[in-house]
Order: C-alpha cells, then sequence, then structure tokens
C-alpha cells in the first residue's frame, strides 16, 4: 500500500470537515437560527417535517442576502461577519466562521430564498454540493430569508439512519436548544412546529418579550423563582476557590432566575438549566455542577429551574473552543465560580424562607 501523504482534493476535505461542523438535527436548526438572529430578524419560524428528518426550513424577517453575495454565500469560509481573526475579540454575532451554509449544502438538498427589503423581488438560489451557484430564479418573497434543508445527512447513511430511527428523541434535543435561545433572545418571535403524518403541532411560540422572566413564562411554568442578587465572595470564598491578589477584581456580571429553594423544578435534567455566556447558550459543565451542589446545600431534595446570563468582555473568553460554539473558555475563571457561589447563597440566604434545608424540617 502506498503510505505517501497526498494532498485530499477539495471536495472531500469539504466532505470530511462538514459532518463534524454540523453533527445533529439540533446542530442544524441552531446554526440556521442563528444566522436568522445574526440578520436581525424579529420573527424566526422553524418548521419541521417529520421531526426534521425530511426537511427543515428557517424563515426569518431579517436583512435578507445581497444579490452580489449570492455567488459567496454557500462556499466554505465566506461569511460577512468576520474580516480577519483579530477581530474575533469583538465578534458580536453568534457566527463567523462561514462554515455553517457550506456544511449543510453539502449534507443535505439546500435552497434559499431571500429578498433585501429595498429590493422589489426576491430569489430562489440553489447550490452545487461544494457550494457553487447553479440556480437563481426570482420569485416573489416578503423581506427576509428562508432556508429549507431537505434530506439532512443523506449521503452519511449512518448518521440518516439514527436521525430517521430517533427522529423525536433528536427533536426534544433540539427543543431544548430552541427554548435556550428563547429565553435569552428578548424581541425575537421564535415559532417551531412539526408537520408529521400530515399533522402542524406547534412545538415552541414566544412572544419575544423585552425581558427574560416573561421569556421564561412563556416556555415553561416555573415555580417560584429568584432573581440572582450578584454577589462578590467573601475572603472565605477567594480562599477556597485558591483566587490570587491579582486576580480578585471582577470583570463580568451575572444576572438570572433560579427556583426559590422551596420549589424546585422536580427533575434532574439539564431540560430546564440554562446557562448563557454574553447571551449565548453555553454547556459549562462546571458551573452546573456548583449551582447543583449549592443548591443543595438549601433543598437536598430537588432539582433547580435556572436561566444564567453571564456576561464578560469579550477579551477575557474563548468561544473558539468547538464548532458548534456552545463551550466557552473564561479567564479567571476561579474568581467567576467563587462569585456564582456567592451570589447563589446570598440569593437564597435572602430568602425569608429559605432557611437551610434542615433546621425547615
Ligand atoms: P457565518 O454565520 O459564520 O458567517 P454561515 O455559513 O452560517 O457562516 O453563513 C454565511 C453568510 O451567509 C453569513 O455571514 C451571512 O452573511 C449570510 N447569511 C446566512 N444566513 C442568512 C440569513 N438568514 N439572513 C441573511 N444573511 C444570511
Ligand atoms: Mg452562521
Amino acid at each position: 500500500m502506498d503510505k505517501r501523504i497526498n494532498k485530499l482534493e477539495k471536495d472531500d476535505q469539504l466532505h470530511l470537515q462538514s459532518g463534524q461542523v454540523i453533527v445533529s438535527l439540533a446542530t442544524a436548526v441552531k446554526e440556521l437560527l442563528e444566522n436568522a438572529l445574526d440578520a436581525g430578524a424579529t420573527i424566526v419560524d422553524i418548521k419541521l417535517t417529520e421531526y426534521g428528518a425530511e426537511a427543515i426550513e428557517v424563515s426569518d424577517n431579517g436583512h435578507g442576502i445581497q444579490e452580489s453575495d449570492f455567488e459567496s454565500l454557500v462556499l466554505k469560509g465566506y461569511t460577512s461577519k468576520l474580516q480577519e481573526f483579530e477581530d474575533l475579540a469583538s465578534v458580536e454575532s453568534f457566527g463567523f466562521r462561514g462554515e455553517a451554509l457550506s456544511a449543510l449544502c453539502i449534507l443535505s438538498e439546500l435552497s434559499v430564498r431571500t429578498r433585501v427589503a429595498s429590493a422589489s423581488i426576491g430569489y430562489e438560489l440553489l447550490y452545487q454540493q461544494t457550494g457553487e451557484l447553479t440556480m437563481k430564479t426570482p420569485v416573489q418573497k416578503q423581506p427576509g430569508t428562508t432556508v429549507t434543508v431537505k434530506k439532512l445527512f443523506h449521503g452519511l447513511p449512518v448518521r440518516r439512519e439514527q436521525l430517521a430511527a430517533n427522529s423525536k428523541k433528536e427533536f426534544l434535543k433540539l427543543l431544548r436548544v430552541l427554548n435556550g435561545y428563547g429565553i435569552i433572545m428578548n424581541g425575537v418571535r421564535i415559532t417551531c412546529s412539526v408537520v408529521s403524518n400530515g399533522k402542524t403541532t406547534v412545538a415552541l411560540r414566544t412572544s419575544g418579550h423585552a425581558d427574560m422572566l416573561e421569556n421564561i413564562k412563556d416556555i415553561f411554568e416555573p415555580q417560584k423563582l429568584k432573581n440572582l442578587k450578584m454577589t462578590a465572595p467573601d475572603a472565605d470564598l477567594l480562599e477556597e476557590y485558591n483566587v490570587s491578589q491579582e486576580n480578585r477584581s471582577s470583570v463580568y456580571t451575572i444576572a438570572g432566575w433560579i427556583s426559590d429553594c422551596e420549589h424546585g423544578s422536580g427533575r434532574n435534567t439539564n431540560e430546564r438549566q440554562f446557562i448563557f455566556i454574553n447571551r449565548r447558550p453555553s454547556e459549562y459543565p462546571k458551573i452546573s455542577k456548583l449551582i447543583a451542589a449549592v443548591y443543595r446545600e438549601f433543598n437536598p431534595k430537588d432539582h433547580p429551574f435556572y436561566a444564567v446570563d453571564i456576561q464578560l468582555d469579550r477579551e477575557n473568553i474563548d468561544i473558539n473552543v468547538v464548532p458548534n460554539k456552545n463551550q466557552v473558555l473564561v479567564q479567571n475563571e476561579k474568581l467567576l465560580l467563587a462569585t456564582i457561589k456567592a451570589t447563589l447563597r446570598e440569593t437564597f440566604r435572602t430568602t425569608p424562607s429559605a432557611l437551610p434545608y434542615r433546621a425547615m424540617t
């Protein structure tokens, strides 16, 4: 066998990479939703046929796509959100790598309909698998963009089979993702409906309130929630977390809501637990474990609902850790953890009924 190093053809490289950018139904829809949000949409409609296995359609009323961008829209590494690597520190959009549409195009049958508000007509666009524009047809359309993804993973039989066989489970994972955006995206109305066997069901409908608590109430029926009261850690906590002298001044804020200590959500799953870093839904196991542990101090029998937004200066985080950007690295993490602990304890301590659980019984 010839073991020499060969250069992979561009198409083969694309094929190999795409399956890692879009790993599941949830990542596919998340990328499309984020594109809609990055386009300034205030209304996003998501329609899933057979729970997304047959078709995903995401429509927005955002700024649309300029005709001069049609050729590059789906090419890998083409983005309107970043000019050079240095811009990453200041990027405010969800996307910035220019990978999602390119990956979706190779993994599915992709079509785009778009219209900028200043144009009188929209266009339907079709692309080759490798992202070259093949067809551009004028269509009547409201301003905004609709991206349709049919037969996701059709070229990856194992994953396609997985998706079809577990479509409801995959859909529930997606719903958790959408709930996160529903909570944090003030002013954006998100609807997600499922068409299955010809029947349409609305799985999520948010009203785009200007306030996190109202958004939460749209989606969940939470028991009593407490507003987090951001509190600096005292000397003992700083010691416990080994925070060095020079790292003791905080550069972030913590805000959000958590079940009070008598009314947990009753579930030990992450379905009802949300962490946001600079309004980006994120997974942060160290923080979720910490919240669980502090909650147990006050209520050992139950698990809280929570939605916690941590705001940091962009220089203090690295969001480019995994392709879907839901994991971040935070500078001075120890102080952040100590502050979260102090914040939770203070939040519960100041509830009149929030005596430590043992004392209540
Ligand atoms: P990224 O979001 O990282 O830039 P994508 O592949 O997701 O990469 O999208 C490529 C580009 O296509 C975006 O930078 C944006 O300019 C444009 N785009 C994608 N979706 C939309 C949309 N719904 N509305 C307007 N522009 C869009
Ligand atoms: Mg994107």
